[in-house]
């Protein structure tokens, strides 16, 4: 597969890999509902499977921008909710303990610079790559509006700045729970999506997740399901993939949605937490 991308990349116009993307994308799509039916999963086994060498840490859930279908929900529950200084130190004690080197390690939100100990967070992974696992990515994934602190942020950090400046934006519909849609209430939704394999895993203040997203979900549902330490590499988080992806948007096919759209579980879900 490998020699097939790099021939791609090798001999192929930009255009003509554009178009082969989103060609991969609408077939991966069109069989999407086929794919992750219960008896396709049996005969196939799973799409995705959680990654045990990258992991997408929510620092803080508060964000200065408010788009609609957000799907760590900070507009749709606003919230205050970051991570302490000592569950950072904890992560990188563990993954020490267990002699884990991630191939990446990405700072997410919310907005990762409003936390007030950002700089104090950036410096204790950059001294885990440092000491230990030098070959370590480390990101920060920010929507650019706070640029005198991004300009602060040392040169060894990967910057992906998703340049949002406005509200204005296209997202999936992440509130249209697949188990609010007939055509995908009896899927298996152990299959995951793609985020599990392009973004890794996940980690906020309740625990560790298959995905970042799913940790979000667990933050308005209030199901307390993140393992509390980092998961053995066996353990491919079956039960909370189970649990979140019924819940979660971005397991049916693509879509865009600009204006903010949501289906009953979530309505009752945001109900219940703001009360
Ligand atoms: S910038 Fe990102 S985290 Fe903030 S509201 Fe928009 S989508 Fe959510
Ligand atoms: S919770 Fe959502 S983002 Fe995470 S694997 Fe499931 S469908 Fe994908």
């Amino acid at each position: 597969m490998s020699v097939y991308r790099t021939y791609i990349k090798k001999h192929l116009s930009k255009k003509l890999q554009n178009n082969l993307t989103n060609l991969k994308i609408f077939l991966l799509d069109f069989i999407r509902p086929i794919r992750v039916s219960k008896l396709a999963t049996r005969i196939f086994g799973f799409q995705y499977k959680r990654s045990n060498n990258s992991i997408e840490i929510d620092i803080t859930y508060k964000c200065n921008l408010s788009c609609p279908n957000c799907n760590r929900s900070c507009t749709q529950a606003p919230t205050e909710e970051s991570m302490t200084i000592e569950q950072i130190q904890d992560f990188i004690k563990q993954s020490i303990e267990k002699n884990i080197k991630w191939r990446k390690i990405s700072l997410v939100g919310g907005e990762p610079l409003v936390h007030p100990n950002i700089f104090e967070i950036i410096n204790l992974i950059l001294d885990y790559k440092n000491h230990f696992s030098r070959k370590t990515k480390i990101c920060l994934v920010t929507n650019g509006i706070l640029e005198e602190e991004l300009n602060k942020v040392p040169k060894d950090v990967i910057i992906i700045n998703s340049n949002k400046k406005t509200v204005v934006n296209k997202f999936s519909s992440f509130n249209i729970a697949p188990i609010d849609l007939d055509e995908y209430k009896n899927k298996d939704f152990r299959n995951g999506c793609q985020i599990l394999k392009y973004c890794g895993m996940g980690l906020n203040m309740y625990g560790y997740y298959p995905c970042a997203v799913a940790g979000g979900i667990d933050r308005v549902f209030k199901l307390n399901k993140g393992r509390k330490s980092i998961p053995d590499k066996s353990d491919l988080m079956l039960d909370e993939l189970d649990t979140f992806c019924k819940l979660c948007g971005h397991f049916k096919k693509h879509d865009n949605v600009i204006s903010s759209k949501m289906s009953q579980t979530w309505e009752r879900a945001y109900k219940n937490l703001n009360k």
